[in-house]
This record gives structure tokens, sequence and C-alpha cells, in this order.
């Protein structure tokens, strides 16, 4: 049965109209490509046969994290440059190509077609999930450090989706339980890419008249859009994953545009903002910011490692307790940052005289800019000190055996501060976050403006975030400056 969306006067006030960008359908390159069918089925096949090979090796072959496509492509080709660089740039467009998305898609075609419970709609399963998984990543389960372990993960993750898929309709899975829900919906509101419908303000007019709402619900030709938006009167981009069937489908092929504009903007006029978002901020700044800075080597404070020592030691006899320290950490991590985000928060809804949802939610999404420029800092490291291993595997795989070292530039962790242990991949890890803190106000402030009266009132409201940003960059840099000892000396 066809979807009927909200009536367009009550579901788009005209202030929630950007302005349009460029289009890049105007290119008739572009258009044909992005009309064509083979797109995204070329890059769907393609990531599900890497998955396959990924489960493959992760099986079978060595089990030496440095040469095994299981740990090497998942863990830093998958996680680093293709999820997160794709996100930053092209908003969900990963989920539209995603192997495990697919196979929910597939499962989607035999489903009971029951709805997805209402009270798990809220994203607490995704955000359970994340954290779980991070858990599970290192000390704890050390999946990531297992080829054979990152397959069965895999494995599982595909088995729990399909079955999802089969039970519960729209892509259910991807929408409310997969952990990658929330950091990739936030995330891709910072892409320079939105697909929207052609507007002066408003709806257009063809999409009024329009009785079929093809771009939602689908033809004969093209399926319904999965994740159930109405492409018409879209403005934001958490939910939508680039998959194209819109445009296919919307009998005008002119009304629906794919435009350029300001990245980070949307985070200030975010439409439908929700509180998976925020908890995904609040989990991102957790582990990103606070664990990394207090959770590694000897950054870790001794007060920590006393807690882990006194709680492990009550439970067993190993002197071991890394798993403990981790978990405890990044729990912690959670209290504080949380506690620290509903404090702010609660102070500019008192200012501004918002709800305290509207507050968190909103405000929250200033902060997602420390967690990108630091995610990004982190996966030019990445890649400057490990594509070695990736392009060792790929010549060994093909026959050539051409050896590199890990990092492919020279340097990488040489000191360049005499007497500290500062490096050009440890600036990486510092200097982006400090460029990153002047956006996070101007984001802080224009979110304000856009909820309160006046510019004096606005600076008022986002000052607790001002602090609150400032307060987590200086904790980080502290913590990795007394470890490089560039400072503490
Ligand atoms: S975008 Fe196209 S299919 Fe959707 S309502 Fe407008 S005219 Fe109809
Ligand atoms: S059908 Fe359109 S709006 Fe829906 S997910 Fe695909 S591209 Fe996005």
């Amino acid at each position: 049965m066809a979807r009927v969306p909200a009536r367009p006067s009550e579901a788009l006030p005209a202030a929630a109209v950007p302005p349009a960008g460029l289009n890049i359908l105007s290119n008739r390159l572009v258009r044909r490509l992005f009309l064509s069918r083979y797109l995204p089925l070329t890059l769907q096949v393609i990531t599900i046969l890497l998955f396959i090979w990924v489960v493959y090796d992760g099986l079978f072959g060595i089990q030496a994290v440095g040469d095994n496509f299981a740990t090497l492509g998942v863990w830093f080709l998958f996680f680093w440059p293709v999820v997160l660089l794709s996100t930053i740039l092209l908003g969900k467009a990963w989920c539209g190509v995603c192997p495990v998305g697919v196979f929910t898609g597939l499962a989607n075609r035999f489903t009971l077609g029951r709805s997805f419970p209402k009270a798990l709609r809220n994203g607490v399963l995704s955000f359970l999930f994340f954290v779980v998984v991070v858990w599970m990543m290192r000390p704890v389960l050390g999946i990531s450090e297992s080829p054979s372990a990152t397959a069965w993960f895999f494995v599982a993750w595909t088995v729990v989706a399909v079955v999802l898929g089969y039970v519960y309709s729209s892509r259910s899975f991807c929408q409310y339980v997969c952990p990658l829900v929330g950091p990739l919906s936030i995330l891709a509101r910072i892409a320079p890419l939105e697909l929207r419908a052609k507007t002066s303000g408003g709806v257009n007019p063809a999409c009024l008249k329009c009785r079929g709402k093809e771009c939602m619900n689908g033809n004969e030709k093209v399926g319904a859009c999965p994740v159930d938006e109405y492409p018409a009167m879209m403005e934001g981009n958490q939910r939508c994953i680039f998959c194209l069937k819109c445009l296919k489908s919307c009998p005008t092929k002119t009304v629906l545009q794919i435009r350029l504009r300001w990245p980070f903007r949307e985070l200030f006029r975010a439409w439908r903002p929700s509180g998976v978002e925020a908890w995904s901020v609040v989990a991102m700044v957790s582990v990103f910011l606070w664990h990394m800075a207090l959770g590694h080597g000897d950054r870790v404070p001794p007060v920590f490692q006393n807690w882990a020592h006194s709680i492990g030691s009550l439970g067993s006899e190993s002197s071991d307790h890394s798993g403990l320290q981790y978990v405890l950490i990044l729990s912690i991590g959670l209290l504080v940052i949380s506690g620290a985000l509903a404090v702010a928060a609660y102070a500019s809804a008192k200012i501004a005289q918002l709800s305290f949802r509207r507050s968190f939610v909103n405000f929250s999404f200033a902060y997602v800019a420390l967690v990108a420029f630091r995610a990004v800092g982190y996966m030019v490291g990445d890649i400057l000190t490990k594509s070695g291993d990736l392009s060792n595997y790929a010549t060994a795989v093909i026959g050539m055996y051409v050896y590199q070292p890990s990092a492919v530039v020279d340097g990488m962790f040489k000191p360049f501060l005499q007497g500290t242990g500062y490096h050009p991949y440890g600036a990486l890890l510092t200097v982006p976050l400090l460029a990153a803190l002047p956006l996070t106000w101007f984001i802080a402030y224009k979110t304000a403006r856009h909820m309160t009266s006046g510019p004096a009132k606005a600076l008022a409201a986002a000052t607790p975030h001002f602090l609150l940003s400032a307060g987590i960059v200086v904790l980080y840099e502290w913590a990795y400056l007394v470890g490089y000892r560039v400072i503490g000396q």
C-alpha cells in the first residue's frame, strides 16, 4: 500500500529551508552516472565480494593481524578511510553499499512485514551495541587482534541483521540496531552533499500535484525508499543512504537534486534532530576524546589504575586488569561527558528558555566538530603508519611480494621537539583538535542563534558550551602533551 507523507504545510516550515547549493546533476555525465541502473549495484557487488573475502581469509588465512585481510580490511581500511571518509564527504552513502545492509534489504523482500517495536526505536539498542562493540574490539575480547574472531563477529552481525530483516520491514536493523546508526547519522550532517527537492521555500508545486509519490513509494521498476523517507520534503542527511532510488523513480526527473553545500552547516540547522544522535555524540566524545586521552599506556592516571586493580582483585587472582581498566575508564567517560553535557544544556536551556531536551540534543551537535577533526587526524596517522601492511598484503595476493615498511612516510615516530617524545604522528593526534575548537564554538553560537531571539542572548546561551568544549580540549591536550613529555617536565 502506498505510504502517505505528512501534509507539506505541517512538516516543512519555510524557515527550515536552507539556500539552494550547486546541483551536481546539472552535469549531464554525472546525471547519467547517478541514474544508471549499475549504480549503486556495482559498488554493492564489490563490497559483498570484499565481505566474503574478509570472512574467508579470517577463518582460513594466516592468523596474523598484519597479514590477514579480515583484520587489515576491517579495522584499518573499512573503519577509517572507507566509512569515516565516505560519511564525512558523502553522507550515509556507505549504508547504501554496506554488505550487511544489502543482505538486510534482500531479507526484506521476504519479510513478515512486522513493524519494529516502538519502544526500541529510540536508538537505545544501537547505542548499547556501539559501546559493547568498542569494549569487545580491544582488550576485553581482543576481536580486532584476531582475524578469526573478526570473521566470526561479522558473520554473527550479518545473521542478526538478516533475521531482523526477515521479521521486520524497512531495514529495521539499519535504522535501529546497527552500532553505526547514530555515529553515521550525525556525521552525515557534516557532508558537503545533500539530496533535496528543488524548492524556493516550501514544497515544490510538482510534488504537491504528484499523486503516486513514487520517490517514497517506488514504482513497478524501482523499489520504495528503503528508510521510509519522503524525499520531496527531506531537509536532513541523517537517514538518507543515497541509494538513488528516488532519483530514478520520480517521474519528473528534475525535481530531486544532489546539491553541494557548506560542510557542517546542517549541524546548526538540524532538521528533526534526534536523541539517538545526541547520545552518539556523547559516546563518540567518550571514546575518541576521553578514552583516547586517559585510557591508554602512560596516560592512564594512577587513580584509574588503582581502582581497576582494587575491583579486579576482588574477583580474580590474575594481576592483569587491563580489560577491566578499559571498561572502567570508558564507563566513567560516558558518565562524565553525559553529565557535563547535561549541566551545560541545562544552563543554556535556562538562559534561552528552551526545553532541556531541545537544548541537550541541539547543542550536542556542536561537539561533532571535535570528534570529526580528531578522527580525521587519527585516520591520516593510521594511513601514513600502516598502509605499508595493506600494500604488502595486496602485492602478496597477486604474487608480486614487493615489501614496504608499515609506515609509508619516514620519521612519523621521530621526535621533532628536543627532549620530548612529540613526533609527527603525535601532532596528527593533537593539532586537529585545536583547529576544531573555533568551529565548535561557531556551531554552538549558530545553534543558539536559531533558537533564541537576539545575538546577545545567543552568545549567553552558547557560553556553557564554549566552556565545556574548551575544557574537553584542554583535558585531551594535557593528557597527550604530558604523555609526550612536552609539558610537565
Ligand atoms: S519528488 Fe517526484 S515523485 Fe516525489 S512527490 Fe515530487 S514529483 Fe512526486
Ligand atoms: S530513496 Fe532517496 S531519500 Fe530514500 S534513501 Fe534512497 S536516496 Fe535517500
